[in-house]
This record gives structure tokens, C-alpha cells and sequence, in this order.
């Protein structure tokens, strides 16, 4: 039927069972999400009934009313933003805004937009089938009329699904049982009451210390302990308020593009430049600014993805707990240290841990004694019996997916049934459709940043994006839109190149399903930022809706089938940083030109991290005296010795270029690394770099003693360029008669002078490494006569009898294939090889250290090999990161 006389049929609305109400868009739920859609679709023509189970407006805060809650988002940011007017309507009375006043908001905003006339309260969703002959929905209520629709919109809330309790006997139990989740209106008075609250999340965390002032005795049943702050609440800070009210236009649009939809700059020094003071001095300024967004993202700038400078945090915090708890015993217990900060959600508190101070407070660790039961009067653990007149449980939600699964079947094209292609996790395209299942979206669905994110903003961008989209689809004359397997096979992906990047996946949390018994596990959230998020889901309309099939009865079916991020979603933030920046073409620069460009370019990354020592002194090249720097490992020698070339195309780079990567291969392969500082092109063309390389190893060989290092063996490594003189070195030491070299690891070699490989064409520009880039190193260094010379382009050359050797490359990269062509020719030749192919990287993704995250396990790798190399256990030792259980990611598949 078409739209415009659904339309009008729409309006005959009849709520009686047995009749069907029509609608061009469904939405279910009356929250944040479902009111602004309601509001924004009616603005662009739809007609739109809003199913809803509670009896009113609110969503979240409609069903939890229990004492203390609050946002943990300061309000001024936790508010809608379409409509500067509605903006300026509502001024908020504190910081973190009560959920009464909260739910006011709504009822307000209700009201202004007059949205409940389109609301069926009282009504739940019980199931959902797409129907391919019409090209509609069919719902199925539990109340009243079912509901056919073209457009079915989920605004079900990633926690509005309460997770049931797991114990036995609960309905045993005589005294009274209350969910925070679903929380009485008239609310509960505690007075004189034995209580106990199960469950210590950010809701147990909020009430606690309100039911512990009425309540005769508070048993606290904690399995584990959560990170909790000092909300300070007031009224907005001044700072926070002021800079809103200078432009809040302007204020507004930086949330959008941050990465956690509270405008906050992005941290830059790294734990490790800060000194114990300076980082005490930041961490005390967090706690009293109460802001979780504040501490979570403006400590360090490695918080969330390194474990190490996580853990700074994690100790401060528990400083804090045993400061404000009297007995030792119960601030242990309280203090977690079973996740890093911030990979659980961490809650805003108001005097939580000083409750435990009270007498009339017990905390219960269910880790040392777990409930075996409720019974008639009580509940009882492996240790004791503990008799209450009420429980409460604060045990969360089945997050995320609970809500959407709830709606059992919902069912695509060909009776796909959601819960069958969720079965081992959400998969999902942007996390708002999944592919099998046209016109169905979800707001802030699994795949989308969600709980991770000032959730007003997520929100509205998903609001925003949806309905733009079905408008622009009803321009074209399309009626159907739905996700390809491939795009979402892509995202799903990415999803799971993001949880590499960030801690969350080294916590069992509702953010990984763990917190709900059988769940299917993995980072549901996206970890990739609201900012990025936002780009990309503009980029998917920009490149043509790219992974979606669009079709109409009276239009050509449209598909533009692909993967939207390819790129490791860290290489995708650079890549578009370099761009924003405007670099010029280093090739138009001249050689000295671009000398000075890398040295200014390379003061604006990260320091590397601190090794036992660094050192350095003069070596002797093939024609002189070559600088070296010596980054030496803390731990007592002699070690193994690395010798070093840096990357530059021949032309650029010194000894301290790859300062960051040197101190990394030092730290994390724990042997000494020389990186030598050959002569370059064009002052010194072929073969002096390649002579220098040689020569230097040698030196380095027979001054190992004395260099502190392990006389024997050295083994050689190098990046781009510097990896070309690594293997030529080995080529040399075999045909010269030494020195003798252990193993070899090619980061990205230049192995050939041919520039007609796939890689070329595929990456020639956009990778920061270009093909004319590489074109005018070539120029630079080397004659074309001379450059089938095996010292130019190894590849040519003998490969047998070579040490072993690691060869990592990356997939953007215009010398790819011919690395890869390098360690097959090894291989062939009979030489030990380890392959790494990185996905997603660029030509300078696994030197960029501390900055490509995502290149971390190829660095571990390319460490372990060196270890393997120089003959000892491949791992140095376990690292927090390693010795921590890591949760399948689910939406990988
Ligand atoms: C105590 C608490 C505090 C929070 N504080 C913050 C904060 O400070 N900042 C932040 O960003 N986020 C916070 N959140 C997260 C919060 O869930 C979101 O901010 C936001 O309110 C979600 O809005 P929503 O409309 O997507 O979903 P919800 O508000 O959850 O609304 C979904 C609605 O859908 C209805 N529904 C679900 N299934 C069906 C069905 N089958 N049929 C009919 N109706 C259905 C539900 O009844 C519910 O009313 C908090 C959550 C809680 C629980």
C-alpha cells in the first residue's frame, strides 16, 4: 500500500483487540530516544505510533525511582540539543539532576512537542515480523490493536531490560522484594527495617547510603567492588556553565565530535612524561571536580588503552577508599582489582564508602562467602544466615540486547529469527540495522558507542541519522532499505579492531554480556568514540549509502556493497588528523626540505617510554665515524644486541628518529638496540647507506663487549628503508665472511625497485607513504642502472643461507607486496620465516608507538621473534594486559 494512504489510514487509529492500526513508522519505547524520534518524524511527514509499556513518558527514568537516582552525566550535557529554544526553555536546578526532576524534563518536553497523542502507554511488543510480500512490519501487541508498518525503530534503551535474579528461593521469601529497576511510584520507606540490597553497580551504589540512614540495619551483598567517585553535586560548576552559556552552538557541536559526547579536549601527555607529583596533582584535581567523563578521559592520555598507565589510576583510587573507610578489612573488599578504571562503568557516588563507616552497615563479600539461598526470612551465604524484613535488588540489567530480545520472535525475510542470528552475539551494521532484517533499526543498538558515550548525543545523532535517511529514501522512491552481510561482516570487524584498542575488554561487565548467566560474551558497545562514530556513519551516506540494498516498487534496486572501515580504527583517527593538517607533499620539499619537516613532525609525537639507559657515541661506517644511540634494558646484562636502522626513503632520519619505536623493541624484546645513523641520499647515494649498514654491523659485532652487550651474534632490524639495509647487511655478513647474524626483522621492507605491483595501485596515495613518494626516494638514492644491484633491491639477490627472519607488512601500503615477495623468496630459499600481514595498518602503523594501539600485538610479536632469534623464551614475562582473561568478541562472529 502506498505511504500516503497509509497515512491517512493511520489516523483512523483503532486501539481494540483484532484490528490493526497502520503506521508509515513504529516506534517502540517513550524514552530519550523515543520521544525525540516521535518529534523528528512527524517534523518530516511520517505518521508514527510510539508503543510504550510503561504508563507515561521517560523511559530509564519512568521505571527507576529509587532513592538517589541521578544521571552520572552532568545534566547540562545530559539534554536534548535539537532545539536551542527547547535548550534555553529548561535550565537545570544541579549538576547531576535528580531522576524526579529528570522525569519532569520529560513530562515537559512531552508537552511542549504534544507527543502523547501518539503514544499507546500501557502496551508491550510482544513480537515482530517483517512481511516481504507487503514490504512491512507486523507487531503484535500484548494490549489492544497490532500494528503494520513499513519502518519498525527500536528505542527499546540499551538498560531498561532488569536482569532477574539468579537466586533460589526468592519467591520464598516473606518480607517485601523491590527491583531498582522497576521501583514503586509510591517509593518505600525503610524505617526500622532490616535490609539487605543485593548488588553493588552504579544503582546499589547511588541507594545505599540513602537506605542506610533509614534503615534499623544495611546488609550489602557485594560480588564485586566498582570504582566509585565523589559526585560533589551542587549546582553547575561555574567553569562547566560558562563556557556553555559563551556559545552554546559551538558547545554543543564539540560534543558531537568528542569522543565521549561531553566536550572535553583530547589528553596528550602520556603517564609516563608526567612525574609521581605532577600525576597526584591531575588526579586529586579529577576527584574534586566529580565529573566522570573528567577522570576518565583527562588523567593521561594512556589511561584507557594502556594497562600500565591504567593501573596508576586504579591504586590512587584505592588510596582514596582506604582513606575514607575506618576498618582495613572492608576497604579491601571495596576496592576493586579484578578490572582496570573505566572497562566497568565506573558510578558517581555520594558518600558511599563512608556508609560502611556506620554501625548499623554490614558489607557481605559474596567472592568469600556466595548466597546459597533466600529463604522465609532472610538469605543465607556459605558462612552465615542473615534475617531481613526486605531485598532489594540492584543487580542491573540484561544490557544492551535484553530489550531487543524481548520481543521474541522478531522475525526478517525468509522467518530469520533474531534470536537465532544473535546467538553467539549481537551482530550488527553501525548498530542500528542488522542484515536479513529490512526497515528495522535500532537506537543505540550493539556496534554502536551507546553506554559508552553521553547517551543524549548518541541519541540524538542515531534519531537523526535514521529519519534523514528514511526521508531521503521516500525522495529516491525507495521503501526498503537493509544491510548487506558483508558491511555488517565489515563492522563486526572493526568492532572488534576497536576492543583492541581500549581496557574494556579485559573486564567481565554488562558492557561484555558477562553479568547475565549464558549470555553470549564479547565488547558490545563501540569502543571507537562517539566523534569517529559519527564520521562514519556519514561516510556510509556520502559514499551512497554504502553496505545498504535500497529498493521500491517503481525504482532500480540501488546496492553499493563494501565495507565502510577498513582501516585499524587508531590508522583511520591519524589519516584524518594528517589530513586536517594540510601536510605539504614531502617530495616538493627537497631533501634538506623534508628533513626539516620529519624532525618538526616528529616533535609532535609522543616521547617514547623510559628503557634502563640510553646512551650514545660514534661507530665506524664504510667511510667514517656514523653516530649511534644505545637504548639499554633496566634489567641486568649482558643482553643480546639489536642493531638498528631507521626508516627516511634513504634520504631523511637519523639515529634518534625512531626514537619511540627503538625504546619499544628495547623494552618489550629486553635487549640492547643500536640505531645507527647511516649516511643518507642525495650527499651519499647508493651504496653508502647500504656499506654504512654493513660496516656498522660488523663494528657493532666486534665492540660488543664493550658496548655492554652479549659478544656473539647480533641480530639486525630495521623499517622501510632502514629495513632494505637490514636484509642487504645480511646478504653482505653472508658473502663477506661475517659478522655473524642471529635473526632479522623487516618492518616493512623496501625489497625491489619495481613499482608495478597490485600494492602500488592500490595504495598510491591516501597512506601517507605514496608511490611519488616512493619515486623520489628512489631518484634520490639510487641510479636506475644501479638498481637491480642486490644492495639496492634484495630481492634480486642470493636468498639462501640467510639468518631467519620476521617480515611484517601492511596491508595500505605501497611496499606490501614486495615484502611479502621477500619472505616467500626466503621461504623458497629455505630461510626460517615468520610472516605478519597486518590488516588495516599503514606503512608507518607499527613504528608509531603509543599512537597505532592497534599495532601492539604485531610489536609484541616482532619482540618475541627477536627473543626467538637471539635463542632465549620467546616471552619476556606476562603483563598485566597478558594475564588477564580477554572476552571473546562477539560481534567479531
Ligand atoms: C539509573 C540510570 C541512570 C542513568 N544515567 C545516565 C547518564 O547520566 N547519562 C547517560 O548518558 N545515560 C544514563 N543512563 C542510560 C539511559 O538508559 C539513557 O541515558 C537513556 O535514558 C536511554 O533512553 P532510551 O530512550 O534509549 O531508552 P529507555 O529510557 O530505556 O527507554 C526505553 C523504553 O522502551 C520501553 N520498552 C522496551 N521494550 C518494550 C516493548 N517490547 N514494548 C513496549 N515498550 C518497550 C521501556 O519500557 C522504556 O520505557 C542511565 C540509566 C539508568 C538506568
Amino acid at each position: 500500500m502506498p505511504d500516503a494512504a497509509v497515512a491517512a489510514r493511520s489516523s483512523e487509529k483503532t486501539n481494540s483487540a483484532g484490528t490493526t492500526q497502520q503506521a508509515d513508522v513504529a516506534v517502540v519505547g517513550a524514552g530519550f530516544a523515543g520521544l525525540y524520534l516521535l518529534h523528528k518524524l512527524r517534523k518530516a511527514g511520517f505518521s508514527v505510533v510510539v508503543i510504550e509499556e510503561a504508563g507515561d513518558v521517560g523511559g530509564t527514568w519512568y521505571w527507576n525511582r529509587y532513592p538517589g537516582a541521578r544521571c552520572d552525566i552532568q545534566t547540562i550535557d545530559y539534554s536534548y540539543t535539537f532545539d536551542p529554544e527547547l535548550d534555553r526553555a529548561w535550565t537545570w536546578s544541579e549538576k547531576y539532576a535528580t531522576q524526579p526532576e529528570i522525569l519532569r524534563y520529560f513530562n515537559f518536553v512531552a508537552d511542549r512537542y504534544d507527543l502523547r497523542r501518539d503514544i499507546r502507554f500501557g502496551t508491550k511488543v510482544k513480537a515482530a515480523n517483517w512481511d516481504d510480500t507487503s514490504g512491512r512490519w507486523q507487531l503484535l501487541t500484548d494490549n489492544g490493536a497490532s500494528i503494520s508498518c513499513r519502518y519498525y525503530i527500536m528505542a527499546t534503551g540499551c538498560l531498561s531490560a532488569p536482569k532477574p535474579p539468579e537466586i533460589e528461593g526468592v519467591k520464598d521469601f516473606k518480607g517485601a522484594v523491590y527491583f531498582t529497576g522497576r521501583w514503586p511510584h509510591h517509593g518505600v520507606d525503610f524505617t526500622g527495617k532490616r535490609v539487605a540490597v543485593i548488588g553493588t553497580g552504579s544503582s546499589g551504589i547511588q541507594s545505599i547510603p540513602l537506605i542506610a540512614e533509614q534503615a534499623a540495619h544495611l546488609a550489602v551483598f557485594q560480588r564485586t567492588p566498582n570504582f566509585a567517585l565523589p559526585a560533589h553535586n551542587g549546582p553547575t560548576p561555574d567553569d562547566r556553565k560558562t563556557y556553555f552559556e559563551a556559545d552554546r552552538a559551538a558547545y554543543r557541536e564539540q560534543a558531537r565530535w568528542s569522543l565521549a559526547g561531553v566536550p572535553y579536549p583530547q589528553e596528550m601527555a602520556v603517564s609516563w612524561q608526567l612525574s609521581d607529583a605532577e600525576r597526584r596533582e591531575r588526579f586529586e584535581k579529577a576527584w574534586a571536580a566529580g565529573d566522570l567523563v573528567h577522570i576518565l578521559t583527562q588523567l593521561w592520555a594512556d589511561q584507557a588503552v594502556d594497562f600500565d598507565g591504567n593501573a596508576l589510576i586504579g591504586k590512587l583510587i584505592h588510596e582514596k577508599i582506604s582513606a575514607v573507610v575506618k576498618d582495613p578489612e572492608t576497604a579491601a573488599i571495596l576496592s576493586p582489582h579484578d578490572h582496570p578504571f573505566g572497562a566497568k562503568r565506573p558510578c558517581l557516588d555520594t558518600n558511599y564508602y563512608k556508609t560502611y563507616n556506620r554501625p548499623n552497615v554490614t558489607l557481605v563479600n559474596l567472592r568469600q562467602e556466595p548466597i546459597k539461598a533466600i529463604t522465609a526470612s532472610g538469605i543465607v551465604t556459605d558462612k552465615r544466615s542473615v534475617d531481613v524484613d526486605v531485598i532489594v535488588f540492584a543487580t542491573g540489567f540484561d544490557a544492551m540486547t535484553g530489550a531487543i530480545m524481548a520481543v521474541h520472535p522478531i522475525t526478517g525475510r525468509a522467518g530469520k529469527s533474531l534470536s537465532n542470528v544473535w546467538a553467539n552475539g549481537p551482530q550488527t551494521y553501525l548498530g542500528l540495522t542488522v542484515a536479513g532484517f529490512p526497515n528495522l533499526f535500532m537506537i543505540t543498538g550493539p556496534g554502536s558507542p551507546s553506554v559508552l558515550s553521553n547517551m543524549a548525543v548518541s541519541i540524538e545523532q542515531h534519531v537523526d541519522w535514521v529519519v534523514d535517511r528514511l526521508a531521503a529514501l521516500r525522495e529516491a522512491g525507495f521503501t526498503t532499505m537493509e544491510a548487506t552481510e558483508a558491511a555488517q561482516a565489515g563492522w563486526s570487524q572493526h568492532m572488534a579492531d576497536c576492543s583492541t584498542l581500549t581496557l574494556h575488554r579485559l573486564a567481565n561487565t554488562w558492557y561484555t554480556g558477562a553479568n547475565v548467566p549464558g549470555k553470549a560474551q564479547g565488547v558490545m558497545p563501540y569502543t571507537g568514540g562517539v566523534g569517529p562514530y559519527r564520521s562514519i556513519c556519514n561516510e556510509v551516506v556520502g559514499r551512497g549509502m554504502l553496505g545498504f540494498r535500497l529498493s521500491g516498487p517503481n525504482v532500480a534496486e540501488q546496492c553499493n556493497d563494501g565495507e565502510v572501515v577498513r582501516l585499524q580504527p587508531d590508522v583511520r583517527l591519524v589519516l584524518g588528523m594528517l589530513a586536517e593538517m594540510n601536510l605539504p607533499q614531502i617530495e616538493s620539499l627537497g631533501a634538506q626540505g623534508a628533513r626539516d619537516f620529519i624532525t618538526e613532525f616528529n616533535k609532535g609525537r609522543p616521547a617514547g617510554r623510559p628503557v634502563g639507559e640510553v646512551g650514545s657515541g660514534a661507530l665506524q661506517g664504510a667511510d667514517g665515524p656514523l653516530p649511534y644511540r644505545l637504548y639499554r634494558p633496566a634489567t641486568p646484562g649482558p643482553h643480546p644486541i639489536v642493531v638498528y636502522f631507521h626508516g627516511g626513503g634513504w634520504v631523511f632520519g637519523d639515529e634518534l628518529s625512531d626514537d619511540p619505536f627503538c625504546r619499544d623493541l628495547c623494552r618489550r624484546s629486553g635487549m640492547i638496540v643500536v640505531s645507527v645513523g647511516y649516511r643518507h641520499a642525495p650527499e651519499h647515494r647508493f651504496p653508502a647507506a647500504a656499506e654504512d649498514g654493513y660496516a656498522a654491523t660488523r663494528w657493532i659485532a666486534e665492540h660488543a663487549a664493550e658496548l655492554g652487550g652479549r659478544p656473539g651474534p647480533v641480530l639486525v632490524a630495521g623499517w622501510s628503508a632502514g629495513a632494505n639495509i637490514a636484509t642487504v647487511t645480511c646478504q653482505l655478513a653472508r658473502d663477506r665472511g661475517g659478522p655473524q647474524i642471529a635473526g632479522q626483522l623487516l618492518v616493512c621492507p623496501v625489497t625491489d625497485c619495481r613499482f608495478d605491483r597490485q600494492s602500488y595501485a592500490d595504495n598510491a596515495v591516501g597512506y601517507f607513504l605514496t608511490r611519488a613518494l616512493m619515486f623520489w626516494f628512489w631518484d634520490i638514492y639510487c641510479s636506475p642502472a644501479d638498481r637491480t644491484d642486490p644492495r639496492a633491491s634484495p630481492l634480486r639477490g642470493n636468498l639462501a643461507n640467510l639468518p631467519p627472519a620476521f617480515v611484517a607488512t601492511c596491508e595500505f601500503d605501497p611496499l606490501r607486496d614486495e615484502g611479502i615477495e621477500y619472505a616467500e623468496g626466503l621461504a623458497t630459499a629455505g630461510v626460517p620465516v615468520e610472516q605478519l600481514q597486518a590488516r588495516g595498518h599503514i606503512h608507518s602503523s607499527l613504528v608509531m608507538v603509543d599512537v597505532v594501539i592497534t599495532g601492539v600485538s604485531a610489536r609484541v610479536k616482532m619482540a618475541e621473534a627477536l627473543r626467538g632469534f637471539a635463542g632465549l623464551p620467546r616471552k619476556l614475562e606476562a603483563s598485566g594486559e597478558d594475564a588477564t582473561p580477554i572476552a571473546v568478541n562477539a560481534a567479531a562472529g
